[in-house]
C-alpha cells in the first residue's frame, strides 16, 4: 500500500464565523491533512504533538479512519497548540485572534520507523525547523516533498523557511502568502521567484477562486466548486494539501499531468471541509459523496470548443 507521511499541528481551534462560534474543537494542519488523505485508502502517518488536555476520543477517531498516529506524541507536561480565528463577512479573509504554541515550543518530531521510507512527505504548516527535522529522519530521499506554510512562520522564521524550501519539490501557499514570500503582486511573477527558492512546483490557493499550479513556465488552473453556503473555511487549505498528496500517493504518479488531477481532488475535498465547523464534515464524508461531487467538478469545467 502507498504511504504518505504528514507532519503538522494537531490542535484545538476556537472559530468565529458570521454563522456562529465554537469553543475549543479539534483542528490543526495535521488533522485536516490526515482526514483528507484518509479518503484514498493509503497508509497515512501523522507526526505531531498534543498536550495532556487533548481528548483521547479525537485520536481514536483518526485511528478509526485508518490514520496512523504513532508519531503523535502526547506531552503530559503541557497544553495542546491553540489557535483562534475570526472570519470577515465575505469569508475570504480572517483575523487570527490567538496563537498559543504551547507544546509546540519544545517539540522535536520523531518519525515512526515504518514511515521513514514514505515516498511522499507532506510538510504541513508548522515551524520550518520542525519540517526540516522530519526530512532529515527519512532513510532515503522521498520521491516528492510537499510543503505548506503561512504568514505566521514567514514573520518569525523566514531564514529557516528559506533553508527548508531548498529541499522541497512542491509548495502549497495562498495568494496573500505567495505575495508576502516573493514580494511580487503578480502571481505569475511570484511563482517565478518562488521556483528560484527551491520548489519546482508552486501551487497557489485562491480560496473560493480556485487554485493555480505553476511548473517552470507551465500553468494549470482549477476552479473551486461554487457553493451556496460556506460555513467555516478553516482547514480548507490543509484539506486541499491532504487531498493533493493523498491522490499522488495513491496513483504513484508525480508527473505534472497527474498533479492537475491531484489539484482537482484537493479542491473537491476542500469544498466539503467548509460545509461545517472544524473537521465535522470531513469526519462524516463518504466515498459516494466524494465521487458525486467530482462529477459536478467535471461538468463545471468541461466544454467542447472547436478551434479552427
Ligand atoms: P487553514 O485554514 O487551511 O489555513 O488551516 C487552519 C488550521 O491551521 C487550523 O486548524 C489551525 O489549528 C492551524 N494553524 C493556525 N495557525 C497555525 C500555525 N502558525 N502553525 C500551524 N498550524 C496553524
Amino acid at each position: 500500500m502507498s504511504k504518505l507521511l504528514a507532519v503538522g499541528t494537531v490542535a484545538f481551534d476556537a472559530i468565529e464565523t458570521p454563522f456562529g462560534k465554537t469553543d475549543k474543537i479539534l483542528g490543526g494542519s495535521g488533522s485536516y491533512i490526515g482526514l483528507a488523505a484518509s479518503q484514498f485508502g493509503i497508509e497515512t502517518g501523522v507526526v505531531s504533538v498534543v498536550g495532556a488536555d487533548f481528548l483521547a476520543a479525537d485520536l481514536e477517531m483518526m485511528n478509526a479512519k485508518g490514520i496512523n498516529t504513532d508519531g503523535v506524541e502526547v506531552d503530559q507536561n503541557g497544553k495542546t497548540f491553540f489557535w483562534s480565528g475570526k472570519y470577515h463577512n465575505d469569508m475570504n479573509s480572517r483575523d487570527t485572534l490567538v496563537t498559543e504554541l504551547n507544546v509546540l515550543e519544545t517539540f522535536t518530531p520523531v518519525v515512526p520507523e515504518d514511515f521513514k521510507d514514505a515516498p511522499i512527505v507532506m510538510l504541513g504548516n508548522l515551524h520550518p525547523l520542525t519540517q526540516a527535522s522530519v526530512l532529515e529522519q527519512m532513510t532515503k530521499r522521498p520521491k516528492l516533498v510537499v510543503l505548506d506554510t503561512m504568514n505566521f512562520w514567514m514573520d518569525i522564521a523566514l531564514n529557516d523557511l528559506h533553508a527548508v524550501l531548498k529541499k522541497v519539490d512542491v509548495i502549497t501557499i495562498n495568494d496573500e502568502e505567495a505575495r508576502q514570500l516573493s514580494g511580487e503582486y503578480s502571481l505569475v511573477n511570484a511563482a517565478e521567484k518562488i521556483h528560484k527558492m527551491g520548489p519546482k512546483y508552486v501551487v497557489i490557493k485562491k480560496g473560493e477562486h480556485g487554485a493555480l499550479l505553476f511548473n517552470q513556465g507551465k500553468m494549470f488552473f482549477a476552479p473551486a466548486l461554487p457553493l451556496a453556503e460556506v460555513f467555516d473555511p478553516t482547514g480548507a487549505g490543509d484539506t486541499f494539501a491532504g487531498g493533493f498528496c493523498g491522490y499522488l500517493a495513491k496513483t504513484e504518479d508525480i508527473s505534472f499531468e497527474n498533479m492537475k488531477n491531484a489539484i482537482i481532488y484537493g479542491s473537491n475535498l476542500a469544498s466539503f471541509c467548509v460545509e461545517k465547523f472544524g473537521t465535522a464534515r470531513m469526519q462524516e464524508l463518504t466515498a459516494a459523496e466524494v465521487s458525486n461531487r467530482l462529477q459536478a467538478f467535471k461538468d463545471l469545467t468541461q466544454f467542447d470548443i472547436k478551434l479552427s
